[in-house]
């Protein structure tokens, strides 16, 4: 063996100093020396000489690879590998790693997804003082403090005596004592000094309530599947596919009961905007304080806490949105996706990673099962689930008494020719005046904020827009115009500053709009609105929905956010307003998206023992998405909507790719996004089965915040040419001068349109 063949054999690793409260920000190269070279591997933990004094600290291994970037002469040695149990930063760093190859982004980017920065926070404790002898001895005691007059020391004791334990507050404040008194007393044997931690917990205040259901047939039938394999360690993909109220919650605690009863942990994802304290009550009232609720409304304090514990052990079922994915658990068992349709689940800053994938990479790392639950499963899923990747378990029947409500379609093209030019329908208006009558409860649901009021000039056609974001301003009662991107506001006027007319209007159907036509329409009705505005303060989107559940309003009226999985058994009317798709042409998933919130609002009414109604008024009332969900048929709206996407090569049949480019200057941006075109038009031309590029240009909104923005979205069968593809781009990016201060993105399979 010649020496080149031999010193090429030596392998390198980037590894990652692992420094609790820092960010993490730089990687460091060193060499793994010939012996180790076997136990060496991404996420091992590893001591290193580090720093000009080559103190001994502890690294991740984040990569290993064959040749150095830098000058071998000067890459230090590793010196041990920590052998035993892997942290679960280990496990954190391979899904970093799984992320950064299949999403793109740097690896510290991906890094800090996975662990993100452990603010500074000091778990609040509490000190207690307890006895530290029997009663019968401190009794003795305490009669000799009284002899010698010593008041305090007396004082304590009698406290002691009478209630078992004190706090530190109460010793200094109400005894006088010092806290060097107290350690001397302890030295002696009288006492005994613990200190616990408290954990800030928003949710402590809850009452726990014992409820547990008995399973149905096809309840049990789902969870006896998952138990076998469970139990057999076969860790597989389940989907979990059941109508709304068909009781997917109460297979997921059973699933979790069953987990837990074996010692490991459990995570659950739900989407942000559902992970209110209805939902966590019914995991609270099976696991009381074993489980820990993260969220990014809670305070810096709580999330650490929350953490902590989970790290500790002291949580065994870690609820949370997307990123809880990367909870310190320690012995994985489960993961569940409730929702797995909601885009909530991919992320929307690089590296825009989906929660699905990425569970299905942390439970196998840890031997895990994942359980994708949904009324209205992704075709992506449901393709799996069918070719057998996933296992699919249906539930097709309402749990309890509650019934499937019944739909009615409006044609909103037709109401308009017979003269109505009311927003609500006559069919809808009579139904709402029913209810009111019966004193039940009506959700009137609206999917178009954001488009929605906005303001022109009858005259020219201008529309008033933000002049920071490519979108126009909205309207809002208080006579002003707001930005709905940026904040951006200002007064109203009725001249247009274009033309200098005075016809400058508000059009289109806003919430605050429906709201005023509710009052003069219905004015004996108590009206409740929820959408960005009403709950902008910290808790305001709960207080909402909790007086809504007393009853202390008559209609719940907003945007989507009421949708999500609020069981209220007094609703038995569900009207959605506009249930229009046009707006949303230019995304293949506009025709899924609708079904979806029309199957989640329909599936809001009837909940209790009586029947519940529907009104979905449309202008497209032919369009699939539509008909399927007034008939709560997945499987007519899956047949439709696969077809469409065989045809066009949407996922799942196809793969895209979505490159954002985005730069302070116009010309910039253009010029960096013709580049790109450019580079892959040269690229796929000597290709036979070239990548498709479609619609370069600017981004659907073109400007947000002062930035520009310019999209190329390109389709491929193969999902492997288009993660070539993205490396490549990525490497001249990086390198090339051209591209420095242009940002750009990667957007693998996009759930949204750019
Ligand atoms: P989903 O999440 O599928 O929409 P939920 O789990 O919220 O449905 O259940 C809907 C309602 O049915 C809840 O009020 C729940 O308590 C009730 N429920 C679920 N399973 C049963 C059961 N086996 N027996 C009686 N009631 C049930
Ligand atoms: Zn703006
Ligand atoms: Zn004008």
């Amino acid at each position: 063996m010649s020496l080149q063949e031999n010193i090429e054999e030596v392998r390198y690793v980037d590894l990652v100093i692992d420094r609790v409260h820092e960010a993490l920000d730089r990687i460091f190269e060193y060499r793994i020396p010939p012996d180790l070279d076997h136990a060496v591997k991404t996420g091992s933990r590893v001591i290193v000489p580090f720093g000009s004094g080559n103190r001994e600290t502890a690294g991740y291994v984040i990569a290993v690879k064959n040749r150095a970037d830098w000058d071998p002469d000067k890459i230090k040695d590793i010196l041990r590998v920590e052998e035993g149990s892997l942290p679960v930063e280990s496990q954190l760093i391979r899904l970093a790693s799984f992320i950064r190859s299949q999403y793109g982004s740097t690896m510290i980017q991906a890094l800090r997804t996975v662990m993100p920065v452990r603010s500074k926070v000091r778990p609040r404790t509490e000190t207690r003082i307890f006895l530290a002898m029997d009663k019968e001895e401190a009794g003795s005691l305490l009669a000799s403090y009284d002899r010698r007059h010593a008041v305090r020391k007396a004082a304590l004791l009698r406290g002691l005596l009478n209630q078992g334990s004190m706090t530190r507050e109460e010793c200094i404040k109400d005894c006088r004592l010092s806290m060097t008194d107290l350690r001397k007393m302890e030295t002696a044997g009288i006492l005994e000094i613990r200190e616990r931690i408290l954990w800030r917990n928003p949710y402590e205040k809850l009452e726990r309530r014992e409820n547990r259901v008995r399973l149905n047939e096809e309840q049990e039938a789902a969870f006896d599947q998952f138990r076998e394999n469970y139990d057999r360690g076969d860790h597989r993909v389940y989907l979990l596919h059941g109508i709304t109220g068909s009781g997917k919650t109460e297979v997921y605690l059973e699933m979790i009961r069953h987990v837990i009863g074996q010692g490991r942990q459990v995570i659950l994802l739900v989407p942000e905007i559902s992970l209110t304290w209805q939902t966590v009550r019914r995991f609270y009232d099976s696991f009381g304080d074993r489980i820990a609720v993260m969220n990014s409304r809670m305070s810096a304090g709580e999330r650490f806490d929350a953490a902590e514990r989970v790290r500790r052990g002291e949580a065994d079922l870690v609820i949370g949105p997307r990123s809880a994915l990367f909870a310190p658990v320690r012995d994985l068992g489960l993961v569940i996706i409730d929702e797995e349709h909601d885009h909530a689940f991919k992320s929307d800053i690089s590296p825009k990673y989906h929660a699905a994938e990425v569970a299905r990479c942390r439970a196998h790392l840890s031997g895990a099962s994942l359980v994708l639950g949904s009324a209205t499963p992704l075709v992506e899923s449901y393709e799996k689930a069918l070719k057998g990747d996933y296992c699919l378990l249906s539930l097709h029947k309402r749990a309890g008494h509650a019934a499937l409500p019944g739909v009615e379609i409006v044609d909103l093209r037709e109401e308009f020719r017979q003269g109505n030019r009311s927003v609500f329908s006559r069919s809808l208006r009579e139904k709402i005046l029913e209810r009111l009558s019966r004193k039940e409860q009506i959700m009137l649901f609206i999917n178009r904020r954001g488009f929605a009021g906005f303001v022109s000039c009858r005259n020219c056609g201008e529309v008033i827009s933000c002049p920071h974001c490519d979108v126009s301003l909205t309207y809002h009662r208080d006579h002003r115009l707001r930005c709905h991107y940026c904040g951006y506001e200002t007064a109203f006027t009725e001249v247009c500053p274009s033309c200098g007319s005075a016809h400058v209007a508000a059009f289109g159907l806003g919430t605050e709009k429906v709201e005023d036509a509710l009052r003069e329409e219905f004015p004996q009705a108590r009206v409740l609105r929820m959408d960005t505005d009403t709950t902008r303060k910290k808790h305001a989107h709960e207080e909402i929905l909790k007086a809504f559940s007393e009853g202390r309003a008559d209609i719940l009226l907003g945007t989507q956010m009421i949708v999500k999985g609020h069981d209220y058994a007094n609703v038995t009317l569900v009207g959605v307003l506009a249930a229009d798709l046009s707006l949303f042409d230019r995304d293949f998933r506009s025709g899924e998206t609708t079904f979806q919130l029309l199957c989640q609002a329909a599936g809001r009414a009837g909940r209790g023992d009586k029947a519940g109604q529907v009104v979905i008024q449309t202008y497209r009332p032919d369009h699939y998405a539509i008909r399927a969900a007034a008939n709560h048929s997945y499987q007519d709206f899956y047949e439709n909507e696969s077809a469409y996407r065989k045809m066009m090569a949407y996922p799942p049949y196809g793969h895209m790719m979505a490159i954002l480019i985005q730069a302070a200057r116009k010309e910039e941006a253009w010029l960096a996004h013709d580049r790109v075109r450019r580079m892959l038009e040269i690229s796929q031309a000597q290709e036979e089965d070239p990548v498709t590029i479609l619609d370069p240009g600017p981004a659907m909104i073109s400007k947000i915040r002062d930035v520009y923005r310019y999209v190329l979205y390109l389709k491929h069968r193969d999902k492997e040419r288009l993660s070539d593809l993205r490396c490549r781009l990525e490497k001249v990016i990086e390198e090339h001068e051209m591209f420095a201060g242009i940002h750009v993105q990667f957007d693998t399979d996009p759930m949204n349109v750019y």
